[in-house]
């Protein structure tokens, strides 16, 4: 079925004009009729966007031109500005939202051709590991509906898994493409900080938030980077260094290949996490690899250094929602006090509360050196450890989470034991890093991810990597029942 090929196979379909992409996306919309409503993936549907765009690839593909992503369909996170549509950031503070304009990613994915079919929940402003904490009610998982698809990126996670899209955008603060990705079984790819444009994405912690993209497979996930990645005039933190071929690297033999066993990471993992992992480093073996363990002696830091880091600048940024320019504004406010008070207090959910008191906590006067500039060190720490790995081995492998996808529920309330969740992908973020996370078999008949992290700019090695480990493995062809 059209739903189940990989983004190179659908390509190839259009470019020979065995299929339309109106057929494609029909395809897909109905799908979505039909399994959407037990699972909350949209925010918003774009069904007449969606057939205007494939109709527009439609000719471009009947002129000959030809493109890795012309006419394929996909679904934004609804993070990222899309011009003319309703951009939520899974919040009520943003529901009446229209977007006056693309994000660069948005618009470079739009100049490839791609057709939007809509906008995927998420944690409302990025925040949560669950997508419990969106404004649209939860996002269920696809392997079990009784369990959570992780987050921040939720919608995009289990949209891919239930194949209503080839890929999805997403964005990664702590983990938020790496950790859904692995609890719902699809290829999750965070790239370094910088290569891929933040304008236009909402901001939530402006030094740690990075694009990314969900795909099924890591040679899908290269197509897709391919067109995001690059320099943009309008992030000041782009990067101006030129993107490599991501899609010719995926051939390269893996002999020699150094994969770092981040001790720090199997140090008390659950046995049957633990053997996945294992097997899988038995395959990267197999394929010419060496393994060798390192040391990252400040990663056990990163989790509290992260929920001061993270919060701080969220309080910043989230201080222009005011009421007054855009987004939520209370009504027959009394004075501009009151409206700033009832604006933020109906506007804002109460994880984004949480996140914004604690850090402005952290950032004030009397607290600042104590906590802000303390967590600035460990952060500087953290990235030196890893400067000293990737001195010894060319990536690093371990879990991408603790454990498989928990119930709808089991952890919303205890914000501490949600946190912890992120306790294996938030360094990447700390340091600025790449990281991958893949399917590498089941726990309890839920999918569970291997994670890869390389040095800054080393995605064209993860991709190879993941890529490799998905043509000797079949992990990442698995679909949730129902789904397939
Ligand atoms: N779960 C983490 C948090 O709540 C990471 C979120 C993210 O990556 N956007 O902050």
């Amino acid at each position: 079925m059209l739903h189940n090929l990989f983004i190179g196979e659908l390509a190839e379909r259009l470019t020979k004009r065995q299929i339309s992409s109106v057929e494609l996306t029909r395809h897909l919309l109905s799908r979505i009729e039909r399994l959407n409503p037990g699972l909350n993936v949209f925010i918003t549907l774009t069904p007449e966007r969606a057939l205007k765009d494939a109709a527009a690839a439609d000719a471009r593909l009947a002129a000959g031109e030809t493109g890795p992503l012309l006419g394929i369909p996909l679904i934004h996170k609804d993070i990222f500005c899309t011009d003319g549509v309703k951009t939520s950031c899974g919040s009520r503070m943003l529901d009446n939202f229209i977007a006056p304009y693309d994000a660069t990613v948005v618009a470079r994915l739009k100049g490839a051709g791609t057709v939007m079919l809509g906008k995927a929940n998420m944690d409302e402003f990025a925040m949560g590991s669950s997508n419990e904490t969106s404004y649209y009610g939860p996002v269920k998982n696809p392997w079990d509906t009784t369990k959570v698809p992780g987050g921040s990126s939720g919608g995009s996670a289990a949209a891919t898994a239930a194949r209503l899209a080839p890929f999805a955008t997403g964005t990664d603060t702590g983990g938020s493409i790496r950790q859904p990705a692995a609890l719902t079984g699809v290829t999750g790819l965070k790239p370094t900080y910088g290569r891929v444009s933040r304008y236009g994405m909402i901001t939530f912690a402006s030094s740690l938030d990075q694009a990314g993209v969900f795909a099924r497979s890591a040679s899908d996930a290269a197509a897709v980077l391919q067109v995001m990645a690059g320099f943009d005039p309008r992030d000041s933190t782009s990067i101006d260094a030129p993107v490599p071929d991501y899609s010719k690297a995926l051939g390269t033999p893996l002999k020699g290949l150094k994969i770092g066993l981040l001790r720090e990471f199997f140090e008390g993992l659950e046995p049957r996490n633990a053997a996945l992992i294992e097997d899988a480093l038995t395959v990267y073996t197999g394929l010419g690899a060496e393994t060798r363990e390192v040391s990252l002696p400040h990663l056990p830091l990163s989790v509290p250094t992260y929920y001061v880091v993270a919060p701080a600048e969220c309080s910043s940024n989230l201080s222009r929602f005011d009421g007054v320019r855009f987004g939520h504004r209370c009504k027959d406010p009394k004075d501009l006090m009151d409206l700033y008070k009832r604006s933020r207090g109906e506007g804002f959910g109460a994880e984004v509360k949480r996140r914004i008191m604690t850090g402005t906590y952290v950032l004030s006067a009397g607290y600042f050196d104590a906590y802000y500039l303390k967590a600035q060190k460990a952060r500087r720490m953290i990235t030196d450890d890893f400067r000293t790995a990737f001195d010894k081995v060319d990536l690093v492998i371990g879990p991408t989470t603790p454990t498989p996808a928990f119930g709808l529920g089991a952890k919303i309330n205890d914000p501490v034991l949600m946190y912890l969740n992120d306790i294996y992908t938030i360094g990447a973020n700390l340091a600025g890093l790449p990281g991958v996370s893949i399917p590498c078999g089941f726990v309890d008949g839920l999918p569970m991810g291997l994670q890869l992290v390389g040095p800054h700019f080393a995605e064209a090695k993860l991709l190879n990597a993941a890529h490799q480990y998905q043509q000797a493995t079949d992990w990442h062809r698995h679909a949730p029942r129902g789904y397939e």
